[in-house]
């Protein structure tokens, strides 16, 4: 399948109809940065090569199979279906900054297994491509044009180890920045990891610009692998060092979701804050999302609040990250779950 995002076969079109350069460049805004429908986009190339273009081009890989809105706050939750019949999440987010944002997806499930995650329950299945990846942007926009808004902020936080999947994410990171199509600034993207130590020091070092977030959740080994289990691969000694390589391009995010009586106790805030102590990070503080078939609870408010306070006092930079979307299920992996449950049924 060749799709709008095979630049090389689109330039193969492009010179064997001898389209002028400039035509294509217009041709490419139309899909990438002005999110017009296939037809619209090919009404820009001349009326003799269009048939060309039409029959040898896949205009979009995804299906979007559904789309939930929440009532409370702006969340979108979409639901994708790839062509091989998988299902796949993003959630386009609307800040009242109004700096849009999208949470995609880079794998079908995740060979992770996080205890507390719901992608995780399903298994692997396989990488998404790199045509998958960016679709669930360029479909998110054009949801977002009659709204007069698009895609300003991309995070890799739907489901799937991001670094697990580096050949296709790296490639989607160069096309999103490519001024040629998304020309989306470096800084305006967040690649979101379990801790893969030599995938994040290749990442920090070929894109020191594209912040980099650890979802650490316990800076106590024994604790940390129970809730991840990856982190008998990679204890965390050894992240700790690449957190610190990888800081000097930059503040790194660090995520800590809080679960009631496992890594919310005194013995849990002194050791997270001495493992970050010296290390330029920001903390962001996550509720849980509760999902059925999980017996998880998080970390009441107050809780959190007061951890957070803690972090604070302690000179390190806290956020409070308020649960969005929790009226459509949009933590990682759970609406697909819920599908995935009700077409068993
Ligand atoms: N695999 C990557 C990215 C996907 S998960 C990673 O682990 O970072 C994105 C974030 O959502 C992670 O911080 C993850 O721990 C968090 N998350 C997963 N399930 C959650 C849940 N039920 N409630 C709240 N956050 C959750």
């Amino acid at each position: 399948m060749t799709t709008i995002y095979d630049i090389e076969a689109l330039e193969e079109i492009r010179s064997r109809n001898a389209v002028q350069p400039h035509r294509m460049k217009l041709f490419r805004n139309a899909l990438f940065k002005s999110s017009n429908d296939w037809k619209d986009a090919l009404a820009v190339l001349p009326e003799e090569v269009r048939a060309d273009f039409d029959e040898h081009i896949t205009f979009q890989c995804l299906e979007m199979a559904e789309r939930h809105d929440s009532e409370i706050d702006q969340a979108s939750k979409l639901i994708f279906k790839t062509h091989d019949g998988h299902l796949i999440e993003s959630v386009v987010l609307r800040p009242k900054s109004g700096r849009i944002s999208i949470c995609i997806s880079s794998q079908v499930g995740c060979a992770c297994y996080c205890s507390f995650c719901a992608t995780g329950k399903m298994g692997f299945t396989r990488n998404l491509t790199v045509a998958e990846i960016l679709d669930q942007i360029t479909q998110a926009n054009r949801m977002l044009k009659p709204e007069g808004r698009s895609i300003r902020n991309v995070v890799f936080m739907g489901m799937g180890e991001p670094l697990l999947n580096t050949d296709f994410v790296f490639q989607s990171l160069e096309m999103m920045m490519d001024p040629k199509l998304y020309d989306l600034a470096a800084s305006r993207i967040t690649v979101s990891t379990v801790g893969i130590p030599n995938a994040m020091e290749e990442f920090t070092s070929t894109y020191p610009d594209v912040h980099l977030a650890l979802s650490l959740h316990s800076a106590v080994q024994e604790v940390r692998q129970r809730m991840m289990p990856q982190a008998r691969v990679y204890p965390l000694e050894q992240i700790r060092e690449t957190l610190v390589a990888a800081s000097r391009h930059g503040k790194v995010m660090i995520e800590y979701l809080m679960l009631a009586g496992v890594n919310d106790r005194p013995e849990d805030l002194q050791a997270l804050e001495e493992y970050l102590q010296g290390i330029p990070v920001h903390i962001n503080i996550i509720p849980f999302n509760e999902y059925p078939g999980s017996n998880l609870r998080g970390t009441p408010e107050a809780e959190r609040t007061q951890f957070a306070d803690h972090l604070k006092a302690s000179g390190f930079n806290v956020t409070l990250r308020y649960s969005l979307g929790s009226d459509i299920a949009a933590a990682c992996g759970q609406l697909v779950q819920h599908k995935q449950k009700e077409s068993r049924t």
